[in-house]
C-alpha cells in the first residue's frame, strides 16, 4: 500500500488526509497541537474553494453547512455605497460561509480507517535525498513514507527547510475576528442583515451572516482590519480600541462591536510569503514532499482564498497521484504538482497585493482617489480577482 505523511491537521492536512485515504493510501496525520481544533470564526467558501471541495468528496455534505453569502456591497463608513451590492451571476456554486467548527467537522467525517492521527507531535527535522524515502522527524522518531504532504501553516518547518528562501513578513496589517452567536446577536433590518464590506482610511470592516445552525448556533461573523503592527493589550482593551475606531461607522458595525465579548475576539498579526517558494514539490526516494496551504502561498486574507487555494491544492494533488505507483511514476506527479500549482497561486497572490494597497489607501487624496476609482474598477479589480480567481476548475 502506498504511503503518505501529512504534516498538519488544520483545514489543508485534514483535507489532504481524508482525500488519499479515500484513495488507499495508508496516511499518518501528525499535528503539534493536543488535539485537532477549529479556531472559533468563519470563512467564505468562494466557487473554486467549493469546487474543490466537491471534487475531493462529492459526499461532504458541504452545502448543508455553508450558507449563501449575500452581496452586500461596498460602504463608505457613512454608509454610502462605494459599489452597490448586484445580483452575481447564477452559474456554478455562489460563495458560501461557513463556520470553522462545521469545517473541521466535515473534513474529519471524511477520514476513513486508513488515517492514524498522532497529536503533540511537532516535526522540525526533514530529509529530502534524492536517493533516500522522504521522511519528516520530531527530533525523537523520523517518520518515511513515498508522499509527505507539508500542511503546517505559514510558519512550516518543512517549507523552512527546503525552501528557506520564502520568509514569513508581516503585511502591514492587523486584523480581528469574532462570531457573535445568534443569542446575543443584535436585531437587525433586512438591510444590514445581509452584511457586507466598508472601507475607511486604513480601516476595512466585513460582516455576514452564518446560518441558522452554524457551530449549533448561528450568529454573525465579522471580521475588522486594520494598517499597523498587532496590539499587544488584553482582548478586552483591544475590543475597546474598535470600537473607538469604529465608533462613527454606519450600522451595523457598532451594534456588532458592542455585542462582541472579550472571548469572542480572535486577534492576529496579517503575514504572507515573500517570495513564494522557488518549488512547490521536491522529488526524491520514491516520491517525494509536496508544499500546500499556507505552507506553500500565505496571503493576507483580503480576497478570502487562503483555505480555497488550499483545497484546490488538494484536489490538485489527489489527482496527480491517484494512479502513481511509488518510484518514478509518483516522482513525476510531485513536479507536475509542483508545475501545475505555483502559477495558479502566484496569480492570486498578485491580486491580493493590489487589493491590499485599495484597503491600505490612507489621506485625503489617496483615499478620495481610492474611492473614485473604486466604482469603475469594481469590474475590474474586485469583480476580476474574485471573477477569474473563482473560475478554477479541478482537474477532470
Ligand atoms: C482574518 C482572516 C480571514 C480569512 N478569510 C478567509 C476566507 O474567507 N476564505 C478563505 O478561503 N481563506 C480565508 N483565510 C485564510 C485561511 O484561514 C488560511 O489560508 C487557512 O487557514 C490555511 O490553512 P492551512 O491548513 O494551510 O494552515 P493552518 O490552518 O495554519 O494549519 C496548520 C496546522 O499545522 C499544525 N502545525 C504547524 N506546524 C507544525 C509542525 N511543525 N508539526 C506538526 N504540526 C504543525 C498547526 O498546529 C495547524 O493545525 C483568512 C485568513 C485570515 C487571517
Amino acid at each position: 500500500m502506498r504511503t503518505a505523511v501529512v504534516v498538519g491537521a488544520g483545514m489543508a492536512g485534514l483535507a489532504a488526509a481524508g482525500a488519499l485515504a479515500r484513495d488507499d493510501w495508508q496516511v499518518t496525520l501528525l499535528e503539534r497541537g493536543e488535539r485537532v481544533a477549529a479556531p472559533p470564526t468563519a470563512l467564505v467558501l468562494w466557487p473554486n474553494g467549493r469546487r474543490a471541495l466537491d471534487a475531493l468528496d462529492p459526499d461532504g455534505g458541504w452545502s448543508s453547512i455553508a450558507a449563501p453569502l449575500p452581496d452586500g456591497g461596498v460602504r463608505r463608513p457613512d454608509g454610502q455605497f462605494l459599489v452597490a451590492p448586484h445580483t452575481r451571476p447564477g452559474a456554478g456554486p455562489a460563495p458560501a460561509v461557513v463556520h470553522l467548527e462545521d469545517l473541521y467537522d466535515a473534513l474529519v467525517a471524511g477520514l476513513n480507517d486508513h488515517v492514524e492521527i498522532r497529536t503533540g507531535v511537532e516535526i522540525t527535522k526533514v530529509r529530502a535525498h534524492r536517493g533516500s524515502r522522504p521522511a519528516v522527524g520530531d527530533g525523537r522518531v523520523f517518520y518515511e513514507a513515498d508522499l509527505i504532504v507539508a500542511a503546517d501553516g505559514i510558519d512550516s518547518a518543512v517549507r523552512h527547510a527546503l525552501a528557506p528562501e520564502a520568509v514569513v513578513v508581516g503585511s502591514g496589517f492587523a486584523a480581528w475576528q469574532a462570531v457573535v452567536p445568534r443569542y446575543r446577536a443584535p436585531d437587525l433590518p433586512p438591510d444590514q442583515a445581509a452584511g457586507g464590506e466598508t472601507l475607511g482610511a486604513g480601516y476595512r470592516f466585513v460582516s455576514m451572516p452564518l446560518g441558522e445552525r452554524a457551530a449549533g448556533k448561528g450568529g454573525i461573523y465579522w471580521v475588522a482590519t486594520a494598517a499597523g503592527a498587532p496590539r499587544p493589550e488584553p482582548a478586552a482593551t483591544q475590543l475597546a480600541l474598535l470600537r473607538r475606531w469604529f465608533a462613527a461607522w454606519h450600522p451595523p458595525v457598532g451594534e456588532l462591536l458592542a455585542a462582541t465579548r472579550p472571548e469572542d475576539l480572535v486577534p492576529q498579526e496579517v503575514r504572507e510569503l515573500r517570495p513564494l517558494p522557488r518549488a512547490y514539490g521536491f522529488r526524491c526516494g520514491s516520491g517525494g514532499v509536496v508544499l500546500l496551504g499556507d505552507a506553500a502561498h500565505a496571503m493576507p486574507h483580503h480576497l478570502g482564498q487562503g483555505a480555497c487555494l488550499a483545497f484546490e491544492d488538494v484536489a490538485t494533488l489527489r489527482s496527480l497521484v491517484a494512479t502513481a505507483s511509488p518510484g518514478a511514476e509518483l516522482g513525476q506527479a510531485v513536479e507536475d504538482y509542483d508545475r501545475a500549482r505555483r502559477p495558479r497561486t502566484a496569480s492570486v497572490v498578485r491580486q491580493t497585493r493590489r487589493m491590499s494597497a485599495v484597503v491600505q489607501a490612507r489621506g485625503r487624496l489617496a483615499l478620495r482617489a481610492r474611492n473614485a476609482a473604486l466604482g469603475s474598477l469594481r469590474p475590474r479589480i474586485l469583480g476580476h480577482a474574485h471573477g477569474h480567481t473563482a473560475d478554477w476548475q479541478p482537474p477532470e
